[in-house]
């Protein structure tokens, strides 16, 4: 969303990620023959203006669905619905970082290892080695990996910003991707969430209508996961299995379980403001998920937003 408010100023952006595609935490895995599974975010909600509109037009191209609108907590076959929507993309979640990221200049499988200024803004080096130069620079990592990248580019914040972006904390997740022989067995619309549960999140990713079999995902909450992070592998899917294992089908059992560690899932604690220009350095500004203090899919969303306005605004004033 920064990249796409920046180009609709007129301005020319290329993006960096480290990953093999683009979309981040809105990560879906394929698995087998026609196997999805979700196993970052898993749905998204609105509250906000500018996002409802966006989903009007991603309904209008089916791109995003109404997946439901609450969750059962698991001790009654019946779905609370408090009339909320829930959004899912059509073919996991990526899709719809990959719908946004047509028509950009994006270098895949580019891991940013430092980030320094220069006369004219900012040269940043990959792990293919290559230099990147702009005139500005907008961060979107998790921030705990963005002051890691920072500092070891030898880049100081000023004091008062570095005081705020330290105070953003993530949790981390512990994620089960299980594939299911024979049925999984979920409350409709295919999904548990139970706050109160070690692992609060169980949902099936084929009733939830992107996958050809049967493959649950599994969330840990923040306190299980640090608590059980450098567990044994094995330990850690026992527990993930054992929350899947009630919503099983008579006869059906799980055959492979893979565990996906998440470091940072959701911003424990966010900044207030949408984004945040650096105080005395060339252009920079920090956004993503911890910023305007929504967290989550539309938090970034709206942050990116913002990001893109604030450089813009830096870049031609
Ligand atoms: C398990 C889990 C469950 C969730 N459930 C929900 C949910 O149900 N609903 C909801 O709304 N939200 C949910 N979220 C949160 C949601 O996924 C995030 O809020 C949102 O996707 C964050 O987007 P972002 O662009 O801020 O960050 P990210 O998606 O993390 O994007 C940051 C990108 O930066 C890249 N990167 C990092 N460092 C570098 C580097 N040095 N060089 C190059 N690239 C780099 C990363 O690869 C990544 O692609 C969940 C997240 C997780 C992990």
């Amino acid at each position: 969303m920064a990249a796409r408010s920046l180009q609709a100023r007129g301005l020319a952006v290329r993006l960096l990620e480290s990953g093999r595609s683009v979309g981040g935490r809105l990560a879906t895995r394929r698995i087998g023959e026609g196997g999805l599974a979700d196993h970052g975010a898993q749905f998204f909600t609105v509250r906000g203006e500018t996002l409802r509109q966006q989903v009007e037009e991603w309904l209008a191209l089916d791109l995003v669905y109404v997946w439901g609108t609450g969750w059962s907590d698991g001790s009654v076959k019946r779905t609370a619905g408090d009339g909320h929507p829930r959004y899912a993309t059509r073919g996991g979640m990526n899709r719809l970082a990959k719908h946004l990221a047509q028509g950009l200049d994006i270098k895949l499988n580019r891991l940013v290892l430092s980030a320094r200024k220069s006369v004219s803004g900012w040269t940043l080096e990959d792990s293919e080695g290559d230099l990147h130069a702009g005139a500005g620079l907008i961060l979107t990592p998790p921030m705990p990996e963005t002051l890691a990248l920072l500092t070891r580019s030898g880049v100081y914040l000023h004091d008062d910003d570095m005081v705020d972006l330290r105070r953003i904390r993530f949790g981390p997740c512990l994620c089960g991707i299980h594939e299911i022989d024979g049925d999984a067995d979920l409350p409709a619309p295919g999904a548990v969430q139970n706050f109160l549960s070690d692992i609060y999140w169980v949902a099936d990713n084929e009733a939830k209508g992107i996958s050809k079999s049967t493959i649950v995902t599994s969330h840990a909450n923040a306190k299980f996961s640090r608590q059980n992070w450098d567990a044994p592998e094995e330990d850690i899917v026992r527990e993930l299995e054992s929350a899947v294992s009630p919503y099983l089908s008579p006869g059906a059992k799980i055959s492979h379980t893979q565990l996906k560690k998440w470091r940072y899932s959701v911003p424990l604690t966010t900044h207030p403001q949408e984004c945040v220009l650096a105080r005395d350095l060339p252009p920079l500004v920090f956004a993503g998920d911890a910023f305007g203090g929504r967290g989550r899919v539309e938090g970034a969303f709206m942050s990116g937003i913002a990001a893109g306005d604030a450089m813009a605004d830096e870049l031609t004033k």
